[in-house]
């Protein structure tokens, strides 16, 4: 273990989550999950994008709205016209989030601000179109492709929250590895170790991943981190269904083939079908496997990040 990698991990949040009364009507939107759950694992990095430009709270409703400039945020009463305030501010803030080395970050949805997806933009007629952006998300995302970002209506949704914490917790890996004097043959021990938890997520990705680390001999050390962890992120956004779990699981189960009895075998299939068949949580074969994995000193599963890519507390497994 690094130095680095004993330091908190930080995630960034739009402060309103928090239970902060920052928002445009002087309240907030406490989410209780985040600050009593994933709170214990991490350590927040609150902002308000609209506080920290100077409008206060309470303060005037603002929206995006289409121009022939493009997309706008403006005053819903006075028109007044914040885009450039908030691109400059949005710029500013990500480089010093930059700097802080976060993890992920957690937004409000349907913000203006904040908004990852699906945010109203306003036209002159008709009702609003849900596909913009908060112009503050947008910096972000911008300046920051790699980081985990996701907002917290999406984070209710099981699969999605626990797709979100994966990511952080593989970026932050990634993070601390590119971070020491890394050689090719320590690349291809941290890539050994990712290999099952890419697999679970994007097969294509595992073999153009693996051939990157093959050919890695040679290549410029910056050059190959950045395609890397680029890559390593892209394949973790797609999402792990049941099929592509089960296929890795049954690859693990591979490992015992000459170690485990008939009918321990046979159990472990079961519970493998029972997951593959939605009813058991990914948690059982997991845990099964897990168990097995220290019984006969298995090190390539007891290495994988697969078996362990977050802390238990969260419980991310027991509901996919
Ligand atoms: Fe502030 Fe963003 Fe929350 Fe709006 S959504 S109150 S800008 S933190």
């Amino acid at each position: 273990m690094t130095a680095r990698s004993r330091t908190p991990i930080l995630i960034g949040i739009s402060s309103c989550l928090l239970g902060q009364k920052v928002r445009y009507d002087g309240g907030h939107k406490h989410d209780p999950f985040l600050t009593d759950t994933v709170g214990k694992f991490v350590t927040f990095v609150p902002f308000c994008p609209e506080m920290e430009i100077g409008l206060g709270a309470p303060r005037e409703s603002i929206h995006l709205t289409s121009s022939s400039e493009g997309v706008r945020l403006v005053g819903v009463k006075s028109g007044r016209d914040l885009t450039d305030l908030m691109r400059t501010y949005a710029e500013k803030k990500a480089s010093e989030l930059e700097r802080k080395d976060l993890s992920g970050a957690i937004l409000k949805s349907n913000s203006p601000s904040c908004g990852m997806e699906r945010v109203r933009i306003h036209g002159e007629a008709g009702p609003p179109a849900r596909n913009g952006r908060g112009l503050f998300a947008q910096g972000l995302m911008e300046k920051l492709p790699r980081l985990p970002v996701e907002e917290e209506g999406r984070l209710n949704d099981p699969a999605l929250r626990e797709n979100f914490f994966e990511r952080v917790f593989a970026y932050r890996r990634s993070r601390d590895f590119f971070s020491t004097d890394w050689g090719v043959g320590d690349l291809v021990a941290f890539h050994t170790r990712e290999k099952l938890l890419v697999m679970a997520h994007a097969p294509a990705a595992y073999v153009s991943l693996g051939r990157l680390v093959a050919l890695a001999k040679g290549q410029p050390r910056a050059d190959l981190a950045a395609r890397y962890e680029t890559d390593l992120m892209e394949a973790l956004k797609t999402p792990a269904t049941a099929r592509r779990h089960t296929n890795v699981l049954q690859h693990m189960a591979g490992y015992f083939k000459k170690l485990l009895t008939a009918d321990e075998k046979q159990e472990l299939a079961g519970v493998i079908e029972d997951f593959r068949l939605e009813l058991l949580p990914l948690v059982a074969p997991l845990t099964l496997m897990r168990h097995h994995a220290r019984r006969f000193q298995t090190a390539y599963l007891l290495d994988q990040s697969y078996v362990d890519p977050h802390p238990k507390e969260l419980m991310l497994r027991n509901h996919v």
